[in-house]
Formats: C-alpha cells, structure tokens, sequence
C-alpha cells in the first residue's frame, strides 16, 4: 500500500462525523444503500472482533414543520426498503423520550445507528494488511499508472514500482489518479470544506446520542446535525461550503460553474453558517432550543471529496472504474466510511473477475 501522508487516516477518514449510518438515506437500488446496510452490520462485527470501541446510540432524524413530514415519510419508506432494522416513527413526545433536549413536531428514530472512530478501524485494517503479509510505505506520493504488456508500472514520488495490478483509493485525489492512468475526467472531485463547532464538557449532556433535520432530497449532504463522538464530545456541524484548495482545478471544470448556476443560494446560507458562529449555533438551536453561542467552540475540519459531473450535478452513489490493470475508487462520500468493508468486499470480487 502507497499512501502519499506519513501517516494512515490523515484525510477524510480521519476527519468526518464518526457515524456507522444504517442506511436510511440512499436511493433504493443504489450501491449506497446496499453497501452501507451490509458494510454498518459487518462494520460492527468487525469492531466487535477487533475490540474496537463502538456504540449502537441510535439516531433521530426531526421534522420541525408539517412541510417535512412528507420527507419524514420518504425516509421511513427508504430505509424499510432497503433493509435498515428497527426503524419507528415518534411524535413529540416520544422524541422527549429519546432526547429530552430536543424539539420537534415528529421524528424516525433508527436504533441500528452508532458511532465509531474511524481512525481506530483504519489503523486495524493497517494491521490486518501487514499481518497477511502486505506492506505498508508511507510518504509515497503516487503520480501515474503505465500499464504494460507484462506488469503496471506505478510512477511514485520516490521511483517506479512494478505490479501486477493496482487499486487506487486516493479520496479527493481519485479523479487526478485515474486520468493520469488514462479514464475519463468526468466526474472531477470537487473539495467541500466540513467545518465543525463542539459543545463544551459542561453542556454535552443535552446531547444523549444523533440528532439530524430531514435533509433536502436533491443534495447529498445531510445538513447541519448533532453528534455525540465515541469520545464523548458533542459535534455540531459540518457545514458544505466550497474548499478553496486546488480552487483553479475546480474552477477549470466545466461541471463546476453548473453546480454554481443551481446551488447559488443554497451556498450563500452555507456562507452564512461558517462565517458566523452566531447563526450556526441557530441553525442547530431549531433542534435542540438550550443550545447558545457560548455553549460551543470550533473543532476540527474536515474536506468532502464530492464528485461533479460535466453537466454540473452533484454525484450521489458511489462510483468505481477500470482502466487497465487498475481499479479505481472515484466518489465515496458518506457514508463511505461505515461501508468501507463491504466496498473492500465488491472490489476484491470485481478485481478477481478484471485481473
Ligand atoms: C466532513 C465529513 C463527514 C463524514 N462523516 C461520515 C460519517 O459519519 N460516516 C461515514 O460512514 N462516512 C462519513 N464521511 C465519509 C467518509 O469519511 C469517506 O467516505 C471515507 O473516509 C473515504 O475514504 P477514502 O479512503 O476513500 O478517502 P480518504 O480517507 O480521503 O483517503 C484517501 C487516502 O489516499 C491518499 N492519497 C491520495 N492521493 C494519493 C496519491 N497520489 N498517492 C498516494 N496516496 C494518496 C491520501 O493521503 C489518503 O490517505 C464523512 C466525510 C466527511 C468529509
């Protein structure tokens, strides 16, 4: 394994939300819903085998307004078609019952959901891979793919290696990797800065688990949401606003200025959020009203590799691709990380079929 950081998990797999999703959201059929209801059950499995810390908290995704309720009901259909156990409705009350902080006029609460540190399960894969006899080289910046007729020459920051075949796993890098290995550029991977707030010691009590608003079914993130960490501390976030790293790279695609055109309002509410803590917090108080500027200080952030496609829409499911003698991994957002064991398990399959 090549990885271009001095250490494992330094991207998004080290920086996102800790949350093993249980499938609610994804479009039936889609490879998101399939993988990630099979990748949370062997996820927890896994932690279960490993003694990694995990705990099945549970979620609730709030209705605040009758308007949401038709959404509510989307989800509720999603997640009973695509497998998700356990799923209920709950009025208000019972969403006092759940989360005694919280408000809302209804709510679907999932019980299968839980948190994790995802940097713990990477570096358990780490040693699972050494252990069968692979090895690992970090500071390994991979630049291109060269197949040839006997073998795939991988052109590194350090050299050349030789292989037989290849899988490429590069996050926000993916697209760069598999274009200079000779794939399509479309979709491009576009940057979207996540940045945090954490509730103080003092206050993470109004949090007992996940608390998250009906998102808006034509984009893929799933909006400003409570978190409690594996850790104990409490996540208010992320918001989606575009990185300004390799900003000339984004802006050179056409599918960028598309996205643009569409999202311009909503980017300007995202604007809104990060630059002002104050309607941040508002924006989580709608779910949680004891909630106060002063209740928070900034915490991590984190970057989305989100795929655009030439025509400017943003890609939702999880997209793999060949070139030759090499796998590529080209969008796995959320929940990517929760399902990452059932995504290893679909590439093993395919790379036996390829290779
Ligand atoms: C803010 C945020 C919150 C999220 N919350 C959740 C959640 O709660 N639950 C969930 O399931 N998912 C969540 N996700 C999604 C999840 O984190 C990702 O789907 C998952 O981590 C993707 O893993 P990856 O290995 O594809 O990418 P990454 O973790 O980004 O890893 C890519 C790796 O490739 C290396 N690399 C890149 N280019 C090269 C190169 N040229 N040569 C060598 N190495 C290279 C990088 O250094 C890095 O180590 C979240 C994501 C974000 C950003």
């Amino acid at each position: 394994m090549l990885e271009r950081e001095d250490g494992l998990g330094r991207h998004q797999t080290g920086n996102n939300s800790g949350v093993i999703h249980a499938g609610i959201y994804y479009a039936p059929g889609s490879l998101k819903a399939e993988l990630c209801v099979r990748g949370a059950a062997r996820m927890y499995a896994y932690c279960e085998s490993k003694g990694i810390a995990f705990e099945k908290c549970g979620k609730l995704i709030v209705a605040l307004e009758e308007a949401e309720l038709l959404g509510l009901e989307e989800l509720q259909r999603r997640g009973a078609t695509n497998g998700v156990p356990g799923l209920r409705r709950l009025d208000a009350s019972g969403i006092r019952e759940v989360e005694p902080h919280a408000t809302g006029i209804a709510a679907l609460h999932s019980p299968e959901t839980g948190i994790v540190d995802f940097r713990a399960v990477a570096q358990a894969y780490a040693r699972d891979l050494l252990e069968a006899g692979g090895s690992i080289v970090t500071g390994c910046d991979v630049r291109s793919l060269e197949a040839g007729a006997r073998s795939l020459s991988i052109h590194h920051a350090g050299g050349v290696v030789e292989a037989s075949n290849a899988v490429c796993c590069a996050g926000a890098w993916s697209d760069r990797l598999a274009v200079a290995s000779g794939a399509d550029p479309d979709p491009r991977i576009v940057p979207f800065r996540g940045a945090y707030l954490q509730l103080t010691p003092v206050r993470r009590d109004l949090v007992r688990s996940l608390i998250y608003p009906v998102p808006d079914p034509s984009l893929p993130f799933l909006g400003v949401h409570l978190t409690k960490r594996i850790d104990g501390e409490v996540l208010i976030g992320p918001t989606a606003l575009l990185g300004t790293r390799g900003l000339g790279r984004t802006l050179a695609w056409p599918g960028s200025w598309r996205m643009f055109r569409r999202w311009w309002r909503t980017g300007l509410t995202e604007i809104k959020h990060a630059a002002l803590r104050r309607t941040f917090v508002a924006e989580a108080a709608r779910y949680l009203p004891a909630i106060e500027p002063g209740d928070v200080t900034p915490s991590f952030v984190g970057f989305r590799a989100q795929a655009v496609a030439r025509d400017g829409s943003l890609v939702d499911d999880f997209v793999f691709s060949r070139t030759e003698r090499a796998l590529h991994v080209r969008n796995a957002p959320s929940p990517g990380a929760t399902s990452s064991l059932a995504i290893a398990e679909m590439i093993a399959d395919e790379a036996e079929r390829a290779f």
